[in-house]
C-alpha cells in the first residue's frame, strides 16, 4: 500500500474528513503547526530555535522546519505511513522534503489533491458557524445546531467567522490556486499526483482513495 502521503486541497474541500478517514488506515497525521508547538513546549534545541524566530515575528526558516520534520517522520508511529497536511507550500520546501524523506527511507509515495467547484466551496464555507465559547463547528444547512444560534455542546453563541464570507473566500481560493499550481506541477512531473473531485461525497471519495492506495 502507498502510505507516505501529502494531502492538498482548498479550504472547504473536505481535507479534514479525508485526513480522519486515512488515519483509520493506520497513518499518522502530521501537522507542522502541532509539530512546532510540541518542540517548543518540550524546549528542544530546534524548538528553542524556532521560537526565537516566531517571537521576533519571523517565519521559521525552511531548514529548521525540515530538520524537525525529519525527526518527526522518522518516529516509529510513522512506520505505517504519514499524512502531511499544510506542508510543503513552496518548491524549495518540496525539494528539501523529497531529499530528506528519501534519506530516512520514508519517501513521499503519493500526493492527493482535492478539487472542488468554486460555487460549491462558497456554499459550504459561507454556511459555516463556530461556537464563540468552545469553537465547535456547525453549518447552516449541513450541520444545524438543535437550537438556532446556540451551541449544542456548551450553550455558547454561534457566529460566522469574518473571512467566511463569499468575497473573502474568493480571494482565499485565488491565493490557494496560485500558490499550489507550481507544487501540483512539481508532483505531476514525478508521477506522484492524484486528483479527486470532492463533489463525489466523502464516503465515495474515501473508497476511491483507498482503492488507489492499495493498487
Ligand atoms: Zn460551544
Amino acid at each position: 500500500m502507498k502510505k507516505n502521503i501529502i494531502l492538498m486541497g482548498p479550504p472547504g474541500a473536505g481535507k479534514g474528513t479525508l485526513a480522519k478517514q486515512l488515519i483509520s488506515l493506520g497513518m499518522t497525521h502530521i501537522s507542522t503547526g502541532d509539530m512546532f508547538r510540541e518542540e517548543i513546549s518540550n524546549k528542544t534545541e530546534l524548538g528553542k530555535l524556532a521560537a526565537s524566530y516566531i517571537d521576533d515575528g519571523h517565519l521559521v526558516p525552511d531548514e529548521v522546519t525540515i530538520k524537525m520534520l525529519r525527526n518527526r517522520l522518522a518516529r516509529p508511529d510513522c512506520e505505517n505511513g504519514f499524512l502531511l497536511d499544510g506542508f510543503p507550500r513552496t518548491i524549495p520546501q518540496a525539494e528539501a522534503l523529497e531529499i530528506m524523506s528519501k534519506e530516512i527511507n520514508r519517501p513521499i509515495e503519493t500526493v492527493i489533491s482535492l478539487k472542488c467547484d468554486e460555487q460549491e466551496l462558497i456554499k459550504r464555507i459561507s454556511g459555516r458557524l463556530v461556537c464563540k465559547v468552545c469553537g465547535a463547528p456547525y453549518h447552516i444547512v449541513n450541520k444545524k445546531p438543535i437550537k438556532e444560534g446556540i451551541c449544542d455542546k456548551c450553550g455558547g453563541e454561534l457566529y460566522q467567522r469574518k473571512d467566511d464570507n463569499e468575497e473573502a473566500l474568493k480571494v482565499r481560493l485565488q491565493h490557494y490556486t496560485a500558490d499550489t499550481a507550481p507544487l501540483l506541477d512539481f508532483y505531476k512531473k514525478r508521477n506522484l499526483l492524484v486528483e479527486y473531485d470532492s463533489l463525489i461525497g466523502s464516503e465515495t471519495l474515501f473508497d476511491e482513495v483507498k482503492k488507489f492506495l492499495l493498487s
